[in-house]
């Protein structure tokens, strides 16, 4: 039988559900017990590839093709295991399927509506994507209150009735806020959301309690009395970054256990520990996070960075993530430097300071002439830099304007460029519904014999995710291959540059895929991994092929 573990969220969003339900989710997997993760969305979009990653955070792609919510990217690097499409469930999609239905006549003469309809589609859902596990957590995104999450939380009440309260669990993260005039922190609305979680029927097991600071026990008392929820219930999830802290969401499991979580959820679900939690290697890669011993800095060079009075680097969260990866295993802190290829643009940046240059994902034509500047300062200047999908194809704009002499550009930016060195794949020709159409998930590539992504990945094949419509320009490999660009990796075909290199350069690597989707906190990406370890040599040329 299934154990189901729902999260919900209450006072504000943004409090760190995610993070919750994905540590709940390793602290089971390490008591020996096959954990998934799913995410309910209840917005109405099918699914998160049409959202602005500025708004919204980064688009995460799974390894069968999905463009999903970012929090399942941390369930996957929680739990260290692919997450796939089947875990993302939103309101459209729930919608679409019953509407689907009702038109092949499915409920013929039946009234459709929202409640039993809604509620059953969600559950199949749920159980759709909980098969083969022991255990699945299941976060409600939104907070409790919200229209639009009431089905959600109705499923997963119906959820507890019809398969017995040992085999179903309610988790309530809410925020304690700490009002600057009083200086102290305040429980009534954790009280309020719990009232509010209840007129749905649905009493917590636990409370996780997220804030500035741990919940000291008198607090903890009063949430349990005046809610009248069970004792020990309270759990404290204090801020993880900022002074004094671990500085690392990974260090919340940890947290958790140190209040002796796991056993308690497992007693609450009537489970035994299947092994000893084994927290070594986890806690090594913490307590790197906290304490690497040198620094490197690395300038991102982005289009998405400034939302209003905020920086919203979530939109490249997998890379930051994938970074601080690579620099736990090769022991620095990654310092990563927000730099708006716009002000490259105006000649504003000096690229000189940094250690390395990556130039991500992205799409359109805004900022790409300063992420092209930025490739040919790293080309002639022995600056190691990873260039990851569009950060490929401006590599190979560049080389092709400034080595090969011909003017060039992508037909994404000039569908009347005099050489389009980047153009639409064949199978994307005609396709004009954005939602879900682009070439997506994991797909190998052939590594060149004697290359340096051969070297770094140590595979003849590789699979990576991907997510794009255009590719380097079956035509002009040979140009560009005469004139000294390596493309070291090809789909089976041939036809597609998976990855280019420049030999002789410290570190000059891109790739059309993502490999960023599949890098692990104690597992990092290769190529990653290989890109830091460039940037922390200090002198290179000569050796550094020898120390890969
Ligand atoms: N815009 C480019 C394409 O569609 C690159 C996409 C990306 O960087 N994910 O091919």
């Amino acid at each position: 039988m299934v154990k189901y573990i729902f999260v919900s969220g209450g006072v504000i969003s943004g409090v760190g559900k995610g993070v919750a339900t994905a540590s709940v989710g390793r602290i089971l997997k390490e008591y020996g017990y096959k954990v998934t993760a799913i995410k309910i969305d209840p917005y109405i979009n099918c699914d998160a590839g049409t959202l602005r990653p500025t708004e919204h955070g980064e688009v995460w792609v799974t390894e069968d093709g999905g463009e999903i919510d970012q929090d399942l990217g941390n369930y996957e690097r929680f739990l260290e295991t692919p997450i796939l499409k089947n875990n993302a469930i939103t309101t459209g999609q729930i919608y679409k399927t019953i509407i689907e239905k009702e038109r092949r006549g499915d409920y013929l003469g039946k009234t459709v509506s929202v409640i039993p309809h809604v509620p059953e589609e969600i559950k199949r859902r749920i159980e759709e994507a909980s098969k083969n596990y022991d255990i699945v957590l299941v976060e409600i995104g939104g907070t409790v209150g919200d229209y639009e999450n009431l089905p959600f939380l109705f499923a997963s009440k119906s959820m507890e009735l019809e398969l017995g309260r040992e085999n179903v669990c309610h988790i309530l993260v809410t925020y304690m806020p700490i009002p600057s005039h009083i200086d102290e922190m305040k429980t009534k609305l954790t009280q309020l959301a719990i009232r509010l979680l209840r007129e749905n029927g649905i009493q917590p097991d636990f409370i996780f309690c997220r804030g500035r600071y741990s919940l000291d026990d008198i607090r903890k008392r009063k949430i349990e009395s005046s809610c009248n929820v069970f004792p020990n219930s309270v759990i404290s999830m204090p801020d993880v970054t900022g002074e004094g802290t671990a500085g690392t969401i990974y260090t919340v499991p940890l947290d958790l256990e140190k209040e002796k979580f796991g056993q308690r959820i497992l007693e609450r679900l009537n489970l035994s520990k299947r092994r000893e939690p084994d927290w070594k290697t986890w806690a090594e890669m913490v307590r790197r996070i906290s304490f690497a011993e040198g620094e490197v800095n690395i300038a991102l060079v982005g289009k998405y960075i400034d939302v209003g009075n905020f920086q919203l680097t979530d939109s490249y969260l997998s890379v930051s993530s994938a970074l601080q990866h690579a620099g736990v295993k090769n022991n620095v802190k990654i310092k990563i430097h927000w730099v708006n290829s716009k002000d490259i643009e105006k000649g504003s940046v000096d690229l000189s300071k940094y250690d390395g240059l990556i130039v991500p994902g992205g799409f359109g034509n805004s900022g790409v002439e300063g992420k092209i500047l930025a490739i040919e300062y790293a080309r002639k200047n022995n600056l190691p830099f990873l260039g990851l999908c569009y950060g490929l194809q401006m590599a190979v704009i560049e080389y092709a304007r400034n080595v090969c002499n011909l003017n060039a550009n992508t037909s994404e930016v000039d569908p009347d460029a005099e050489h389009k060195v980047i153009d639409i794949l064949p199978g994307q020709i005609g396709i004009f519904t954005k939602g879900g159409t682009m070439r997506l998930g994991g797909y190998p590539a052939f590594l060149k014999p004697d290359s340096l992504i051969r070297k770094i990945y140590g595979l003849n094949e590789v699979s990576e995710r991907h997510r794009h419509r255009y590719e380097v320009n079956p035509s002009y490999h040979k140009i560009l291959e005469e004139n000294g660009l390596v493309i070291s990796g090809k789909s089976p075909d041939g036809r597609l540059a998976e990855f280019i290199e420049l030999p002789g350069h410290k570190f000059f690597v891109a790739t059309q895929a993502h490999p960023e989707f599949k890098s692990y906190p104690t597992k990092p990406s290769p190529l990653f991994d290989a890109f830091v370890r460039a940037c922390v040599l200090v002198e290179g040329v000569k050796n550094y092929p020898k120390e890969i």
